[in-house]
C-alpha cells in the first residue's frame, strides 16, 4: 500500500540530499513537491497545507545534526509530522465496560462492514479470549443476515438466530437481551448500509444507538473511496457519533489519501485496517509503521535519530570534562538548562544534576516547569560574555540591568547565581571521579 506516495516522496528528497546546507529556498522547493505528491495521493487539501507548513517551519533554520545531510534531516522531520498527522498513538478497540460490551458497526453498503464484523469478532475470540455474539441488523439486503451467519461459522463465533420479519430495532433489543442471558463479553451489531448517506439511514442508526448504547461505534469505510470516506466519517460522526474508524481495502490502496486525512479532518482515530478478504486480514493501525511505509525510508529516520543521540553523548562528555577542571560557568549552566528543556522539564531530570537537590525547595516555589527554565536561560542570556564566564563581577547595578533585560527580578538573578555556585562546588568535588560525572551528565555509557 501507499506505493505511489512512497515513490513520489523518495524522489523529492533525492535532490535535497545532495545539498550542503538547508536554505529556505531548498525547503520551499521540496515542500512544493511534497504538496504535489500528497494532493496526487488524494490527501485533503487542508491537511496538505497544514502538513507542509509545519514541516517548513521545523525544517528552515533547523540545526543539521553532524554526520547527516540536510536532506536526511528533512526526511526525519517529514516522518515525524506524518506520524503526528496519522494520530501518534496506536489505538485499539476499547472493551473497558460492563459485559456485554456493545460494539456497533456503521457504514455504507459494500464498505466491508459484515466482513469486518466477523474479523473483529474472530480476533476478540482468538486473541483476547472473549465470548462474542454477532447480530446482523441488516434487513435491507436480503442475504445479509445469512452472510453473517456463514462468516460466524467460519470464524467460530456465535450469531444471533435469525427471526424473519423483525425490524432492526427489534433485533437490536433481542441481541442485547441474548448477550446478557448468554453471558457474552461482547455483542457486535452489524447494521444495514445504504448506497449513499440518507436521512432514513441516519435515523435508523441513531435509534439503534439509543437502544444498545454502544461502547464503541465504529465507522467502516473503504480506503479506495479516498476523500469520500473522510466526508462520510464526518457526517456519521455528526449525526450518530463515532468512536473510531476501520479503514478497509487498504491492501488495494496505493494512494493512502483517506488514511492520511482521516484523523486530521475528523479528529477520530483509525483503530484498525482491513488488509484482505480473508478473516485474518485485519491489522492494528500503527501510525509509526504506516508513516514508515509511506515514506519508505525507515533507515534514514533511524540514522538521524542515532546521530542526534551521539551528539548529545559527546556534548555530555565535553561538559563533564569542563566540570572536572572546575570550569563550569554560566554558559555551561545555560546549555544544561537547554537540555533539560528538551528532555521535558525539570522534575524529570532533577536527580541528574549534582547539587541541585539542595535547590529543589527554592525551585519548587517557582514551579518546576518549562517557563522556569526559560526564565533562567533569559537571565543568563542577558549577561555579557565576561559576566557569564566570571559571575564574580556581578555587582548590584549589573544584576539590576540583567533583571530588567530578562524581565525578571534581582531576587531571581540572585537565586540563579546561588544555584550555579552550589552546582559548581558540588561538581568540583565530584570532578575527581570522571566516570561518575560523565554518568551524571547523562553521557558516557549510560
Ligand atoms: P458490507 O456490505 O459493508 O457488509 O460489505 P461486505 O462485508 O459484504 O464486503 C464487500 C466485499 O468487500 C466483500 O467481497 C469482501 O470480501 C470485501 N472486503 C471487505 N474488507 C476487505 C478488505 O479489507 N480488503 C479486501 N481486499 N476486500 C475486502
Amino acid at each position: 500500500m501507499f506505493e505511489t506516495l512512497s515513490d513520489r516522496l523518495s524522489g523529492v528528497f533525492e535532490s535535497l540530499t545532495k545539498r550542503g546546507s538547508l536554505s529556505e529556498k531548498d525547503v520551499s522547493a521540496a515542500m512544493r513537491e511534497v504538496r504535489r505528491a500528497l494532493l496526487e495521493a488524494d490527501v485533503a487539501l487542508e491537511v496538505v497545507r497544514d502538513f507542509t507548513e509545519r514541516v517548513k517551519e521545523k525544517a528552515i533554520g533547523q540545526e543539521v545534526v553532524k554526520s547527516v545531510t540536510p536532506g536526511q534531516m528533512v526526511v526525519k522531520i517529514v516522518h515525524d509530522e506524518l506520524v503526528a498527522t496519522l494520530g501518534s498513538e496506536a489505538q485499539t478497540i476499547d472493551l473497558n465496560a460492563p459485559a456485554p460490551v456493545p460494539i456497533m458497526l456503521v457504514g455504507l453498503q459494500g464498505s466491508g462492514k459484515t466482513t469486518t464484523c466477523a474479523k473483529i469478532a474472530k480476533r476478540l475470540t482468538d486473541r483476547e479470549k472473549r465470548k462474542v455474539l454477532m447480530a446482523s441488523l441488516d434487513t435491507q439486503r436480503p442475504a445479509a443476515q445469512e452472510q453473517l451467519k456463514i462468516l460466524g461459522e467460519q470464524a467460530e463465533v456465535d450469531t444471533l438466530p435469525i427471526v424473519e420479519g423483525q425490524s432492526p430495532t427489534q433485533i437490536a433489543k433481542r441481541a442485547m437481551e441474548a448477550a446478557r442471558l448468554g453471558g457474552y463479553d461482547v455483542v457486535m451489531l452489524d447494521t444495514a448500509g445504504r448506497l449513499h448517506v440518507d436521512e432514513a439511514l441516519m435515523a435508523e442508526m441513531a435509534e439503534i444507538r439509543d437502544i444498545s448504547e454502544p461502547h464503541e461505534t465504529l465507522l467502516v469505510a473503504d480506503a479506495l473511496t479516498g476523500q469520500d470516506a473522510v466526508h462520510l466519517a464526518k457526517s456519521f460522526d455528526e449525526r450518530v457519533g463515532i468512536s473510531g474508524i476501520v479503514l478497509t481495502r487498504v491492501d488495494g490502496d496505493g494512494r493512502g489519501g483517506a488514511a492520511l486525512s482521516m484523523r486530521a479532518v475528523t479528529g477520530k482515530p483509525i483503530k484498525l485496517i482491513g488488509t484482505g478478504e480473508k478473516l485474518d486480514g485485519l491489522e492494528n493501525f500503527h501510525p509509526e509503521r504506516i508513516a514508515g511505509r509511506i515514506l519508505g525510508m525507515g533507515d534514514v529516520v533511524s540514522l538521524v535519530e542515532r546521530a542526534a543521540e551521539t551528539i548529545e553523548a559527546e556534548q555530555a562528555d565535553r561538559m563533564a570534562e569542563r566540570m572536572r577542571k572546575g570550569a563550569f560557568d554560566l554558559d555551561d549552566l545555560s546549555t544544561q538548562l537547554g537540555q533539560m528543556q528538551k528532555l521535558g522539564g525539570m522534575s524529570s531530570v532533577m536527580g541528574m544534576l549534582p547539587g541541585i537537590g539542595k535547590m529543589k525547595k527554592q525551585i519548587d516555589s517557582s514551579g518546576l516547569d518549562d517557563s522556569f527554565i526559560k526564565r533562567q536561560r533569559a537571565i543568563i542570556s542577558s549577561m555579557t560574555r565576561h559576566e557569564r564566564r566570571s559571575p564574580k563581577v556581578l555587582n548590584a547595578s549589573r544584576k539590576k540591568r540583567i533583571a530588567a533585560g530578562s524581565g525578571t527580578s534581582v531576587q531571581e538573578v540572585n537565586k540563579l547565581l546561588k544555584m550555579h555556585r552550589q552546582m559548581a562546588d558540588t561538581m568540583k568535588k565530584l570532578g575527581k571521579n570522571k566516570g561518575m560525572l560523565s554518568q551524571l551528565m547523562g553521557g558516557g555509557g549510560m
